[in-house]
C-alpha cells in the first residue's frame, strides 16, 4: 500500500468557555479517523488550536480583570486537559494568537488585496460612546421591531424569531455599558467573494463536500454571494491589518488560517516540509491531502470563504470538508436546567472517556445528520455490546489459558470462525475511511456475536470439567483469544486505551491495522488477564447530571454549538401507556387537516380556568388565539418563543373566555404529562406540515 500524506484539522474551539460533550462529537470523530489512518501506516498529522480573537474575548478578559493573553492562556490549558482526557491525540494543539498565524493572515490578506479582491468602503454602525467602541450585533440590545419584546439582541428576536439589522431595534442600548449607541461611519475592508463565484461553483462538488452540504452551498451560491466584512475597528483583540492602522482582522478571517499556523509550528518543531502540504504546486506534486472536520453550522466559512481565500492567495485548497451534525441529549438540545449541558471535565469525573467515544462512534455516519445521546441507550450499549459481547470473549477464555496451559496458546489456523473475523478487516477499514463508524461498529459487533455463538456451541466451561478434553479446551480458548485480538484491532481507533491494555495482556506490540493479517502463533505466551473495563452503573449517570445541573454557570458560550442553550422546559418522567392504533384512513382524509408550524408569540394564564393557557400563535399570514389545556404541564412563560404545530382549519370554538381558533398538537395522557410538538430548527411559522 502506498503511504498517504495527510493533514487533518478539527474546527478551533473558541477560547471563552469550556469544552462540552457537544464539541466532543467533532474531536472524537476526527481523532478516530486520524488514529485509523496512522494504524494504516500513513503519515497523518492532526492539528488544531484555540480560536482566541474577537470582542467577546476582549470583554470577557476585562470583566475577569485580566489581559486577553492571560485569559486565552488559562483557557488553552483547560481545553488541552479536556482533550487529553478524552484521548484526542493532536499532533499539535496551538493558538491563533501566534506569530505563525499572524504571518499567514497578513500574507493571505496582501495577496487578496494585490489580486484586487479587497475593497475598502465606509459603513454605518452602532458605536458605544461611553465605552468608545463599535458594537458587534450581539452586543446591542433593544425592543423587537416586530413583536416589541424588550431586551432583544441586535441580530434576532428570541421571542418571535424575527431576524433584522441592529439598526431596526427600537430604543437600542449597548449591552456593554448600557449607553444609548450612536450611529457612526467607519471604513471597513471587504473580501469580494462574488468574484470567486465561478471557481466556487466548480469547487463545491463531491467528494470535496458531502452531497447534502453541496446542495446547501449551491443554494447560497445561486442566491448570490455578498462581500465579506473582514475588518473590525479598534479596540479589538486580534491582528492589526498591515496597511490599515486601527483596523483589525475579523476573528473569522484568522480562525481557519490558524490551521496553517498550527501546522507551521509543528513543521518547524519536527522538520516537516510545510510547503509540500500548502503550496499549490508543491502539494499537487507531493500528492498531500488536507481535510477539515467541521460542524455543519460553519460550512459557509469552510466551503466558500476558505477555499476562495486559499485559491486567490495561491495556496492549495482542501481535499475535502467533512461536516457533521449537532448533538442532542435524550432527543433534546443540551440544556443546562436538565443537567444535559455536560462539560468535558465533569463527564471525566464520573465516566470513562472511551464509553463516550464508543457511543458517539456507534451513532456517527458520513453525513450531516444530528446525533442523539440517549443516556439510557448509552448505558445499555456500553454494558450489553462492549462489555457483554466483546470483553466477555476474553473473560471467558483467558482464565483457562492462564491456569491450565501455562498462559500458552495452541495452533488455531484454519478455524472457520477465526477466518471469518479476519476477513472483516477490509470492509471495516473501508467504513472507517468513509467515516461510517456506526456501520463499522455494527460489523464489528456482528462478528463478536458470531464468536459468542461459537463459544456457546463449544462450551469451554464444560470441557474444562471433562477428562481428556485438555487439547480441545486449549484450542477453543486460543481461538477465542485470537478473535478477541482481531476485534481489538478493529476497535482500536475508537478505544485506544483499551486496545493498549489488550496488547499488554496479549503480550504483543501496539496494534497496526496489518496485524489483522496474522494470528498469534502456537506457544505464544499471554499475560494474566485483568479486568479491562467495567460496566456503567446508572447511578454514575445520575451523578453526572446532578453535577452539571449544579454547575450550570460554569458552562459558557461556544462558537459552533448550542450558542443559546434553550430555556427551561417542562420535564416529566413519562409512565407511558400506549393507546391502540386507530382505524385506517386514506390520504384524502389526512390532507383535510391543515397542520401549520406556529410560533407561540404570547402565552398567559386564563382567569377562572385552572387548566388552560391562552396562546397567541403566529402562523406566518396571521395570528390565532387558542386556549390549550396544558397548564399542568407547562408554565406559560416557558412557552413563549417556541415553535409548535397547530391544526389551522379546525372550526372555531366559542368558550367562556373567548373564541379558540385552532388546536395545538401535544402527546401524552394529559394533566402534567403532556408534551407539545416541536418542529426541527429551520421550520418557519406558517409552513404546512404534511
Ligand atoms: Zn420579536
Amino acid at each position: 500500500m502506498q503511504q498517504r500524506k495527510i493533514l487533518v484539522t478539527s474546527a478551533l474551539p473558541y477560547a471563552n468557555g469550556p469544552i462540552h460533550i457537544g464539541h466532543l462529537v467533532e474531536y472524537i470523530q476526527t481523532d478516530i479517523w486520524v488514529r485509523f489512518q496512522k494504524m494504516q501506516g500513513h503519515q497523518c498529522y492532526y492539528c488544531c488550536a484555540d480560536d482566541t480573537h474577537g470582542t467577546p474575548i476582549m470583554l470577557r478578559a476585562e470583566k475577569e480583570g485580566m489581559t486577553p493573553e492571560q485569559l486565552i492562556d488559562r483557557v488553552w490549558h483547560e481545553h488541552k486537559a479536556d482533550f487529553d482526557g478524552f484521548l484526542v491525540d493532536f499532533d499539535n494543539y496551538y493558538s491563533t494568537n501566534s506569530p505563525e498565524t499572524r504571518h499567514y493572515a497578513e500574507d493571505i490578506y496582501r495577496k487578496l488585496r494585490d489580486g484586487g479582491l479587497i475593497e475598502a468602503r465606509s459603513i454605518e454602525q452602532y458605536y458605544d460612546p461611553q465605552k468608545e467602541m463599535f458594537l458587534p450585533d450581539r452586543f446591542i440590545k433593544g425592543e423587537c421591531p416586530k413583536c416589541h419584546a424588550k431586551d432583544q439582541y441586535g441580530d434576532s428576536c428570541e421571542a418571535c424569531g424575527t431576524t433584522y439589522q441592529p439598526t431596526d431595534l427600537i430604543e437600542p442600548f449597548s449591552a456593554v455599558s448600557g449607553a444609548a449607541p450612536e450611529r457612526r461611519e467607519s471604513v471597513h475592508y471587504f473580501f469580494q467573494l462574488d468574484k470567486c463565484a465561478d471557481f466556487l461553483s466548480g469547487w463545491i462538488q463531491p467528494p470535496r463536500v458531502q452531497a447534502e452540504s453541496g446542495n446547501k452551498l449551491r443554494e447560497w451560491l445561486e442566491s448570490g454571494l455578498t462581500d465579506w466584512d473582514i475588518s473590525r475597528d479598534a479596540p479589538y483583540f486580534g491582528f492589526e491589518i498591515p496597511d490599515a492602522p486601527g483596523k483589525y482582522f475579523y476573528v473569522w478571517l484568522d480562525a481557519p488560517i490558524g490551521y496553517m499556523g498550527s501546522f507551521r509550528n509543528l513543521c518547524d518543531r519536527e522538520g516537516i516540509d510545510f510547503d509540500s502540504f500548502w503550496d499549490k504546486e508543491k502539494a499537487a506534486e507531493a500528492g498531500t491531502e488536507l481535510y477539515h472536520f467541521i460542524g455543519k453550522d460553519i460550512l459557509y466559512f469552510h466551503a466558500l470563504f476558505w477555499p476562495a481565500e486559499l485559491k486567490s492567495a495561491g495556496y492549495r485548497t482542501p481535499s475535502a470538508v467533512f461536516a457533521h451534525g449537532f448533538l442532542t441529549v435524550n432527543g433534546q438540545k443540551m440544556s443546562k436546567s436538565r443537567g444535559t449541558f455536560i462539560t468535558a471535565s465533569s463527564y471525566l469525573k464520573h465516566l470513562k472517556p472511551e464509553y463516550l467515544r464508543y457511543y458517539f462512534a456507534a451513532k456517527l455516519g458520513g453525513g450531516i445528520e444530528d446525533i442523539d445521546l440517549s443516556l439510557e441507550d448509552f448505558v445499555a450499549r456500553v454494558n450489553a455490546d462492549l462489555i457483554g459481547k466483546y470483553v466477555n470473549i476474553a473473560s471467558r477464555s483467558a482464565g483457562f489459558i492462564a491456569k491450565r496451559f501455562d498462559k500458552q496458546l495452541a495452533e488455531v489456523g484454519g478455524e472457520a470462525i477465526v477466518e471469518q473475523v479476519q476477513q472483516g478487516a477490509a470492509e471495516i477499514a473501508e467504513l472507517y475511511e468513509a467515516r461510517e463508524y456506526g456501520k463499522a461498529l455494527r460489523k464489528i459487533m456482528a462478528l463478536a456475536d458470531e464468536v459468542n455463538l461459537y463459544t456457546d456451541g463449544k462450551k469451554p466451561w464444560e470441557m474444562a470439567k471433562q477428562e481428556g478434553k485438555d487439547a480441545e479446551l486449549q484450542q477453543v480458548c486460543s481461538v477465542l483469544i485470537n478473535c478477541f485480538r482481531l476485534l481489538t484491532i478493529y476497535l482500536q481507533p475508537i478505544m485506544p486505551e483499551l486496545a493498549q491494555g489488550v496488547a499488554k495482556f496479549l503480550n504483543v506490540e501496539p496494534f497496526k491495522w496489518s496485524d489483522a493479517e496474522t494470528l498469534l502463533p502456537a506457544g505464544h505466551q499471554i499475560n494474566k488477564y485483568k479486568h479491562l473495563t467495567t460496566r456503567i452503573d446508572p447511578k454514575q449517570i445520575e451523578a453526572l447530571l446532578a453535577d452539571n445541573a449544579v454547575n450550570m454557570e460554569a458552562a459558557g458560550d461556544s462558537h459552533s454549538q448550542a450558542r443559546h442553550p434553550e430555556k427551561q422546559q417542562h420535564e416529566a418522567e413519562a409512565n407511558t401507556v400506549i393507546e391502540p392504533i386507530m382505524e385506517t384512513i386514506g390520504i384524502e382524509d389526512f390532507t383535510k387537516i391543515d397542520l401549520r408550524v406556529a410560533r407561540i408569540v404570547k402565552a398567559g394564564p386564563v382567569e377562572g380556568a385552572d387548566k388552560l393557557v391562552q396562546l397567541t400563535l403566529d402562523i406566518g399570514s396571521e395570528t390565532r388565539n387558542v386556549f390549550a389545556g396544558i397548564k399542568a404541564a407547562y408554565k406559560p412563560e416557558d412557552l413563549e418563543g417556541r415553535l409548535t404545530v397547530m391544526v389551522a382549519n379546525l372550526a372555531p370554538r366559542k368558550m367562556r373566555f373567548g373564541v379558540s381558533e385552532g388546536m395545538v398538537l401535544a402527546a401524552g395522557p394529559g394533566g402534567g404529562e403532556l408534551y407539545i410538538l416541536n418542529p426541527d430548527s429551520g421550520a418557519q411559522p406558517g409552513m404546512r406540515v404534511k
